[in-house]
């Protein structure tokens, strides 16, 4: 069955066919470094780790890009508020660049114990300012942009088609826009290419700037996309990805600025995953809702875990967080782990389930139905060998590391070790209060200890 993917643009699944042969233009927004990426954000980078698997798995050569933004990505995600990057700088009283530099390198161990195979490109915005001045200039020569007091703009209405990959209604848009909050600005949909520092009599001056024919400043947030996907990938590229809160506006903004400065078509397939939500809203940094990675692991789970969790759902359904459904999740892979440890020596996959498999994935990454097949796969009476082969293939899409038990196991997390080995004094010095005291703490890190005549038992909290 070939590969179909929904794309977007469509909206509607359609075969996948690339422009060239069997190599695949691969872009995925990567994330904003002034803080650790919530699991959240790592639903989508996982779910675009299982497209680029199910590629290589199908024979396609893929070349992934992968951005880095360290510069530009407002609070508001358009053109008003701070820039995240000098928020973080603030709250760490650090250097921007630290922040920048200091959550990438957590960024990329996220993904590493996630599984996420790291893209053939990390690029940075920082590094490309170059890069986004020339589009800039570009777009400036062609008539797409205007200047204000606060920077260079990209006049939306001069865009035949703007808003056709999100649906956007402009006219709606326009009637009920407040324009005037960044002032100058033409139309509520004209987004900034530009930004200006502020003036040096205002006393504030920003960390990150640069010069540029239009004044000194930086560069908005969505040029870096489109300035770096064209760079490594061609003006026009196969697949961009990312979480549907990009739709409106940041992926709006990419094909706008793109088609204008080349006149051809940006992106062939658009795919967006669904968010991550708690408590039926969105997992989000602003929302104070979030968990991070470390704390998976600090409640003793293993980040495989999670991934596990990401792959029982579609890519393109919301998925409720609880820590109920981790813990499910962490039996299911426990068991699944357990079974294939059991199986004896490899033989052949089996062509039928291998079949069955693939045709769950290539339907538009069909996961949860690809996790049913490894059930029904261990429930038949096939052979050991032939199971234990036939999973080992499908784990190369799975990521879930069937092969290595002890990844998975429940470990006691070393701040516990340290909480328990703490109590364990405080019992023997007869200090009830201290003990008392770190048996909360122990179980505000969602860990029960009981003590037995063996000495103090702990186990994840149900
Ligand atoms: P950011 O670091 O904010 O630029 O976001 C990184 C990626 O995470 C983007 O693809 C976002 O669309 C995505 N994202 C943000 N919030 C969520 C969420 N709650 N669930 C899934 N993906 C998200
Ligand atoms: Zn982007």
């Amino acid at each position: 069955m070939p590969l179909k993917l929904y794309n977007t643009l469509a909206r509607k699944k359609e075969d996948f066919k690339p422009l060239a042969d069997n190599q695949v233009g691969l872009y995925t927004c990567g994330p904003t470094v002034y803080d650790y990426a919530h699991i959240g954000n790592l639903r989508t980078y996982v779910f675009e780790d299982v497209l680029k698997r199910v590629l290589l798995y199908d024979d396609y050569k893929v070349k992934h890009v992968m951005n880095i933004t360290d510069v530009g990505h407002l609070t508001s995600d358009a053109d008003e508020g701070e820039d995240k990057m000098e928020v973080g700088a603030r709250r760490e009283k650090k250097t921007a660049w630290e922040i920048a530099e200091f959550y990438t390198k957590a960024f990329k161990k996220d993904i590493a114990q996630l599984n996420i195979l790291p893209p053939d490109i990390w690029c940075k915005a920082t590094d490309h300012i170059k890069e986004q001045i020339k589009l800039i200039e570009t777009l400036e020569k062609k008539g797409f942009t205007y200047e204000t007091d606060d920077g260079i703009y990209f006049d939306t209405a001069k865009f035949e088609n703007y808003g056709a990959l999100a649906k956007l209604d402009i006219e709606g848009l326009q009637a009920g826009a407040r324009i005037e909050i960044v002032k100058g600005k033409r139309n509520p949909t004209d987004f900034a290419l530009w930004k200006f520092s502020p003036s040096t009599s205002s006393g504030e001056k920003r960390q990150m700037e640069w010069d540029s024919p239009w004044g000194t400043g930086f560069p908005g947030w969505h040029i870096e996309c489109s300035a770096m996907a064209m760079k490594y990938l061609g003006e026009q590229i196969d697949i961009h990805c990312g979480a549907v809160d990009h739709l409106n506006v940041h992926h709006t903004n990419e094909i706008a600025q793109s088609e204008a400065a080349t006149g051809q078509k940006f992106v062939n397939y658009w795919i967006h995953g669904e968010h991550l939500l708690v408590n039926g809203g969105k997992m989000s940094k602003s929302e104070d809702n979030y968990t991070t990675l470390q704390t998976v692991i600090d409640k003793g789970y293993s980040p495989l875990v999670f991934r596990y969790l990401v792959l029982t759902s579609h890519y393109r359904s919301k998925l409720n967080f609880t820590w109920e459904s981790l813990r499910a999740a962490q039996n299911a892979l426990a068991k699944l782990s357990k079974q294939v440890a059991e199986l004896s020596d490899t033989e052949k996959p089996d062509q039928e389930y291998a079949d069955k498999f693939r045709t769950a994935l290539n339907d538009d990454l069909n996961t949860s139905q690809a996790i049913s097949v490894v059930w029904d796969l261990l429930r038949t009476d096939r052979p050991a060998g032939v199971k234990k082969a036939t999973l080992l293939d499908f784990d190369k899409i799975l990521g879930l590391d069937l092969d290595k038990i002890e990844k998975r196991s429940t470990k006691i997390p070393a701040k516990m070790e340290k909480l328990l080995a703490e109590r364990k004094q405080a019992r023997a010095d007869k200090d009830w209060g201290r003990a008392d005291e770190l048996r909360n703490e122990i179980e505000q890190a969602g860990f029960t200890v009981n003590d037995t005549p063996e000495g103090q038992r702990v186990k994840q909290a149900s």
